[in-house]
């Protein structure tokens, strides 16, 4: 039973970048309600904390050259 509501729990994927084409516009961090996006254009840097993302997908709506996917989790 506890092993069936873990399985409920856990999230599909996590979200990634393509850096190589990432513009650093900063429009997913100013999307995401939890905070998980932190985008430095000037250094050229984009990190996420996956223990704060919650895999809504908003980010990835936003993205304007489509540079985010979920990847999703193998079973
Ligand atoms: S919205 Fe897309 S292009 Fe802009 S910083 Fe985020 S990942 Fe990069
Ligand atoms: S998927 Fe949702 S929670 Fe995760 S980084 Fe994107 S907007 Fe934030």
């Amino acid at each position: 039973m506890l092993h069936f509501f873990h399985r409920l729990l856990q999230k599909p994927g996590i979200i990634k970048n393509d850096t190589r084409t990432c513009i650093y516009c900063g429009k997913c961090q100013k999307t995401c309600h939890h905070k998980a996006i932190n985008v430095d254009k000037k250094n050229k840097a984009w990190v996420i904390d996956h223990e704060k993302c919650h895999c809504c997908g908003h980010c990835i709506k936003k993205c304007p050259i489509h540079a985010l996917m979920l990847e999703i989790n193998i079973p």
